[in-house]
């Protein structure tokens, strides 16, 4: 649960992420054939990078990726790269924040936690209990788990990975030292890991980006595209791996939502996004969300798609 006010309307994407790879993988593969055959030296043919982003288009403007290869670029080779078959790209030289959403401990330190703290256009709580099942399995625990799984394979690729909170401190810590953490890591990406508190029949999981807040200490200019290739990139490779459907209740069915009202992304200067893994209130999503063998699938299909942004 990401602390929330009323959401925000969802920006639609032309399709959903599951049809625009799909269709990109089939542009891509007959494009290729075609033009595999004239040129030498291999790499992607022209508009098979980027399926998921060149998909979406929803704010209109899509500057070039930090590598000065814009999309659709030849020789960018990431179309082959989405492939299911090569999700093992070297993270040396990167480094990765990952924030477990709450504090197993913070029902512990309830004054602490309400503190207000500046998101720069608005105050709010340091940090919240989050949710859990109906069984009681704690949302902070869920994170955690997952955010240590997650770790696990990125430092595998090589990445380096800073953790907000490691189940080392009493309480927090509060939001906006979050994010403060991955701007001070210098992180090339950053999440914030959660699964949601909403109603029964509520499913599925949606991926967090941040808007355009310029308000007091919040700038998010710089961090609204990469964000949100980040976050097209997490969310189609959660799909993938979980088999776990896009929310049925928030972002369309694109899996996607948009706020400016959660600090850990209002505040930060680096990459970042959120993702709400499941709703823990739904007895089905619940039950994924309880199972140690679908957690190291979410963690799976989070840490490909950072390896995808980052790679790509
Ligand atoms: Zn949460």
């Amino acid at each position: 649960m990401s602390n929330g006010s009323p959401f925000p309307p969802p920006r639609r994407l032309r399709g959903t992420i599951v049809l625009a790879v799909l269709a990109a993988v089939l542009v891509a593969a007959g494009a290729g054939y075609l033009v595999l055959r004239s040129l030498r030296g291999g790499g992607a043919p022209p508009g098979a990078a980027h399926p998921a982003a060149s998909a979406s288009a929803g704010d209109g403007h899509r500057p070039d990726r930090k590598d000065g290869k814009g999309d659709g670029s030849p020789g960018n080779g990431s179309g082959a790269h989405s492939g299911k078959g090569n999700p093992h790209g070297s993270l040396k030289g990167k480094t990765v924040l990952i924030d477990p959403g709450h504090n197993t401990r913070n029902h512990d330190h309830v004054r602490e936690i309400a503190r207000l703290v500046n998101i720069g256009n608005d105050r709010k709580e340091c940090d919240t209990t989050g949710t859990s099942t109906d069984a009681g399995y704690a949302e902070a625990s869920f994170t955690l788990d997952v955010a240590r799984r997650a770790r696990t394979i990125l430092r595998h690729q090589g990445a380096k990975v800073v953790f907000t909170q490691d189940g080392d401190r009493p309480y927090g810590p509060c939001v906006d030292e979050r994010a403060a953490a991955g701007n001070r890591a210098h992180a090339d990406a950053a999440i914030s890991i959660h699964a949601d508190g909403s109603a029964v029949g509520n499913r599925g999981f949606h991926v967090i980006l941040p808007a355009r807040v310029t308000a007091g200490a919040a700038d998010t200019s710089a961090i609204v595209a990469p964000s949100r290739q980040l976050g097209e990139r997490v969310a189609g490779r959660f799909v993938a791996v979980t088999g776990s459907a896009p929310s049925n209740y928030i972002g369309g069915g694109t899996g996607l939502d948009v706020r400016s009202d959660l600090g850990g992304l209002n505040l930060s200067t680096v990459p970042k996004v959120f993702i709400e893994c499941g709703n823990m209130r739904d007895p089905k999503d619940a039950a994924h969300l309880t199972d140690a063998a679908w957690r190291q699938k979410a963690a799976r299909g989070i840490s490909e798609g950072i390896t995808d942004f980052l790679t790509s």
